[in-house]
C-alpha cells in the first residue's frame, strides 16, 4: 500500500482529534482504513412503479399533490400530516409523522418526491423524506454506514468524500492485470470510489464484485501458501503397503464398498504411498461407513511395516471401534488393542510394552493415547474420529508420537463446501456422499408440544416391539446447569409415565465419565429402554435396537445438530422414527422443522443450515476458524470463492508468482500475514 494512505486520518479535512478518537474505536486509524470502511447498504432513491412495490418495502415515488395537507395533533407534541397523492394513475395516501412544518411546503397540484414505507393494504406511504419537484435527488443511491458515538451519516459521507478527494489518487492496483481483464473487474481506485459514491445499482454491483474477488483471492492465497508450506516443511513417509494384501482384505469384507468408499479409499492409499504427509479431512454422514475406510487405511499402513492409531472422543466409542476393527482384522493376523483410562494395572503395562516393541499393530483409544507413557515403535498412520471434539493441541500431540505420520481426521458433521474450503482450507478433503444400499431413511415428524401424550403413546408402541428410545432434552444456551435440570425433570416425568413397564435412564454432561459409560452400557444391553439425555449423546453412539428418538424443543437446535442427534437411530434393519417436539415462532424455525421432515441427507441439511444461520454460527458455538470479510459473503458469493480458490492454487504452484513484478502486491500481502514464516492463520 502506498505510504500516503498509511497516514493517520487526522490529515483528512474535517477530522480532528475528537473524531479520530471515535474512529479509532471502530478500528479505523489510517486513510486506507477509512477508504475501506464500506457501506453496509444503500438507500435506493430510484423512482418505482407503485404497483410493483411489495408490502412494507421502502420506496421513493414521485407524484402530484391531490389534496390540501391535513394536520392533526395527538398525544403530547405528536403530529400527523396527511395528503393524497397521484402517482401515475394511482391515488394513494401519504402520511408524515411529526413533521408539521411540511404543511406549508406541500402545495396542491405541485409535483413532489417522497421516500417511505409502502403499506399495500392501506395504499399508504409513511414518508420519512420529502422533496419538492421532480428528480430532486441528485443521486439514486446513497451509502449507509454503521455509525458510532457522535458520527452521523452525513458526517461520515463527508469525511470519506474528503479522503477520496485528497488521497484517492494514491490508491494503487493490487490485482494483476490478467485477472482484471479475465473477469472484467474494475480497477481498485474505481471500485473503492463506486462503493462510496455509486451512481447506480450496477455501479455497486461491479464494485462489490471486484472487492469480493480480491478478498477471496488474498484469503485463498494465504490458505494455499500455508498448505504448500506445511507440505514442504514436514515431509511425510512413503508407506509402501502391500497391494495384494490390501485388496484381499477389501474382498474379505461382508459387503462391497460403495463407490464413494472406493474413491476415498483410493485417495487415502495414494497418499499413504506418496512421500507427502497426509493432512486430510474425511467427511461422511452418520452411517456412511467411515470405519471400514479407516480399517483399510490402518491395515495398509501395517502391511508397510508401520503401526496405526485410532483416537476417538469417548470410551464407549473406543470400545465399539476396537471391537469392530478386531473382528475385521484378526483373520489377517493384525493385533489391535484398546487403551482407555479404565484399562489399568498389569494389562495396561503389557499393552504399553507390546506397543513400544512393535507387537501391537493398531492402537484404539481415547485421550489415553496421547499420554506421555504411550510410545509407539513406528507410528505411521493416525486417525481421529469425530475430529471436532478434539482440540488442535491434542491432535498435534498424537501426531508427534510418530515421525511425520500421515493423519486423517474423520467427521460425521457434513461441512458445506464453502466452509470446508475456508475453515479447513489447508487440508485436503475427502467426502463419502453415498449411503450403503438398502439403508432405510428415518421417518421424521414434527409435533406440537400439546401432542406429547400421543407422542408418548407412539413411543410406547415401539417399546412394545422390544425396541428402545432416546429422548433428547431441551437445550438452554450457555447454561449447562439448566440443561441438566431439564433433563432431570424430563427423566422424572418419563420414569413415572413408563413405570413398571420400562426402565428409563439419565445421561448428561455433569455425570463423571464412569457414570456416563455405565448408563450407556445399560442402554446398550437393553437394561434401560428409554434413555433421557442432553446432547452429550450426540457423538458416535451405536445401539441398533434403538429405533425411536424424541427431541424436545427441537427448534432450539441447528439443523446439523438435529441431524447428528437423529443419526443415533436408524442403525439397525428396522424402520426408525424421529419426532421433533417444537413450536417455533419464527419463519426460519418452522423452515428448519420442515426441512428435517423432508430430507435425511446431511449435506443438503448442512447447506441449508449455513444458509439459515450464516457462517459464524454454523458450528454452534463461536467458531474461531470462520474468517471474516469486509464485503464478501461466503454463502452468497460462493462462486467467487471457488474461482478465487482455483486461481490461488494455480498461482501458488507457479514459479512466476514468486518472482514476477505484477504479483508483488499479492506477495506483500502474504508476507504481512506471516504465512510465509509458517505461522498459523488466525
Ligand atoms: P460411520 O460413517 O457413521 O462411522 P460406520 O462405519 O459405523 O458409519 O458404518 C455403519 C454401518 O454400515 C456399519 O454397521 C458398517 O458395517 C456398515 N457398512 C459400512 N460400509 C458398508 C457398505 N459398503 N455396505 C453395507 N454396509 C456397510
Ligand atoms: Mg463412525
Amino acid at each position: 500500500m502506498n505510504p500516503h494512505l498509511k497516514q493517520s486520518i487526522t490529515v483528512i479535512r474535517g477530522i480532528g482529534e475528537e473524531t479520530a478518537e471515535i474512529f479509532s474505536e471502530m478500528k479505523i486509524f489510517t486513510i486506507e482504513d477509512l477508504l475501506e470502511y464500506f457501506p453496509y447498504r444503500y438507500e435506493d432513491y430510484r423512482l418505482r412503479d407503485i404497483t410493483e412495490v411489495q408490502h412494507d418495502e421502502k420506496v421513493t415515488v414521485e407524484g402530484k399533490v391531490h389534496s390540501e395537507p391535513s394536520l392533526s395533533y395527538f398525544g403530547r407534541k405528536k403530529s400527523k400530516l396527511m395528503i393524497r397523492l397521484f402517482v401515475g394513475s394511482h391515488l394513494i395516501k401519504v402520511v408524515f409523522f411529526n413533521q408539521p412544518y411540511l404543511k406549508n411546503k406541500i402545495i396542491i397540484n405541485e409535483t413532489i418526491t417522497i421516500t417511505g414505507k409502502w403499506d399495500a393494504h392501506r395504499q399508504t406511504i409513511t414518508a420519512t423524506e420529502m422533496q419538492q419537484g421532480t428528480n430532486a435527488k441528485s443521486k439514486d443511491f446513497e451509502p449507509v454506514y454503521s455509525l458510532r458515538g457522535k458520527l452521523t451519516t452525513k458526517g461520515i459521507r463527508k469525511f470519506i468524500s474528503n479522503a477520496f478527494q485528497q488521497y484517492g489518487q494514491f490508491i494503487e492496483e493490487t490485482l494483476p492485470d490478467v485477472f482484471l481483464k479475465k473477469y472484467r473487474l474494475l480497477d481498485k481506485q474505481r471500485a473503492i470510489k463506486a462503493m462510496h459514491f455509486p451512481s447506480s445499482q450496477e455501479d455497486v454491483k461491479q464494485a462489490r464484485r471486484r472487492i469480493v474477488y480480491e478478498e477471496f483471492l488474498l484469503f485463498q492465497l494465504k490458505m494455499q501458501a500455508l498448505r504448500k508450506f506445511e507440505r514442504e516443511h514436514s515431509p511425510g513417509i512413503c508407506q509402501n503397503y502391500n497391494e495384494l494384501q490390501v485388496e484381499g482384505f477389501i474382498k474379505s469384507l461382508p459387503f462391497p464398498l460403495t463407490n464413494a468408499q472406493t474413491r476415498v479409499v483410493n485417495e487415502v492409499l495414494a497418499e499413504l504411498k506418496s512421500p507427502l504427509r497426509m493432512n486430510r479431512l474425511l467427511q461422511g454422514d452418520v452411517g456412511s461407513g467411515k470405519t471400514v475406510v479407516a480399517a483399510i487405511g490402518l491395515y495398509a499402513s501395517v502391511t508397510a511395516g508401520f503401526q496405526g492409531a485410532l483416537m476417538v472422543p469417548t470410551e464407549i466409542l473406543a470400545e465399539q471401534h476396537a471391537h469392530s476393527l478386531k473382528s475385521m482384522l484378526a483373520p489377517f493376523d493384525i493385533r489391535c488393542e484398546l487403551l482407555t483410562s479404565s484399562i489399568k494395572g498389569k494389562r495396561r503395562k503389557e499393552i504399553l510394552q507390546e506397543l513400544a516393541n512393535g507387537n501391537v499393530d493398531i492402537l484404539i483409544g481415547t485421550h489415553a493415547l496421547i499420554q506421555d507413557e504411550v510410545t509407539f515403535k513406528k507410528l505411521g498412520f493416525v486417525i481421529t474420529d469425530e475430529q471436532h471434539r478434539f482440540g488442535v493441541e491434542q491432535r498435534r500431540v498424537l501426531r508427534e508420537k510418530g515421525e511425520n505420520p500421515d493423519v486423517l481426521f474423520m467427521t460425521a458433521t457434513p461441512i458445506p463446501r464453502t466452509l470446508a474450503i475456508t475453515v479447513f482450507g489447508e487440508m485436503d478433503v475427502s467426502i463419502i456422499d453415498e449411503m450403503p444400499a438398502g439403508r432405510k431413511s428415518i421417518e421424521t415428524y414434527w409435533a406440537k408440544p400439546e401432542m406429547l401424550e400421543r407422542v408418548l403413546a407412539f413411543v410406547e408402541k415401539e417399546l412394545q416391539k422390544g425396541h428402545q428410545a432416546y429422548v433428547i432434552c431441551p437445550l438452554i444456551e450457555e447454561s449447562e446447569k439448566l440443561d441438566v435440570q431439564n433433563a432431570i425433570d424430563v427423566f422424572t416425568t418419563l420414569s413415572h409415565y413408563f413405570q413398571n413397564r420400562y426402565k428409563a435412564g439419565l445421561m448428561h454432561g455433569r455425570l463423571s465419565s464412569e457414570e456416563k459409560d455405565s448408563v450407556m452400557k445399560e442402554f446398550s444391553a437393553n437394561e434401560v429402554q428409554v434413555l433421557v439425555s442432553t446432547t452429550v449423546v450426540e457423538v458416535g453412539v451405536n445401539v441398533p435396537n434403538a429405533t425411536m428418538m424424541v427431541i424436545y424443543d427441537a427448534e432450539r437446535f441447528g439443523l446439523s445438530q438435529l441431524h447428528q442427534l437423529r443419526g443415533r437411530v436408524g442403525r439397525g434393519s428396522d424402520q426408525s422414527y424421529c419426532i421433533l417436539l417444537a413450536s417455533p415462532k419464527s419463519e426460519v424455525g418452522q423452515e428448519r422443522m420442515r426441512i428435517m421432515t423432508e430430507t435425511n441427507d446431511g449435506f443438503v441439511l448442512s447447506e441449508k443450515d449455513l444458509e439459515l444461520r450464516g457462517p459464524g454460527d454454523f458450528f454452534g458455538r463461536k467458531q474461531s476458524g470462520v474468517p471474516e470479510f469486509k464485503v464478501a459473503d461466503m454463502v452468497h458469493d460462493y462462486r467467487a470463492l471457488e474461482t478465487a480458490r482455483n486461481d490461488a492454487m494455480i498461482l501458488i504452484q507457479s514459479k512466476t508468482f514468486w518472482t514476477a513484478p505484477e504479483y508483488l502486491f499479492l506477495r506483500e500481502a502474504l508476507g504481512e500475514s506471516g504465512v510465509l514464516e509458517g505461522e498459523k492463520l488466525d
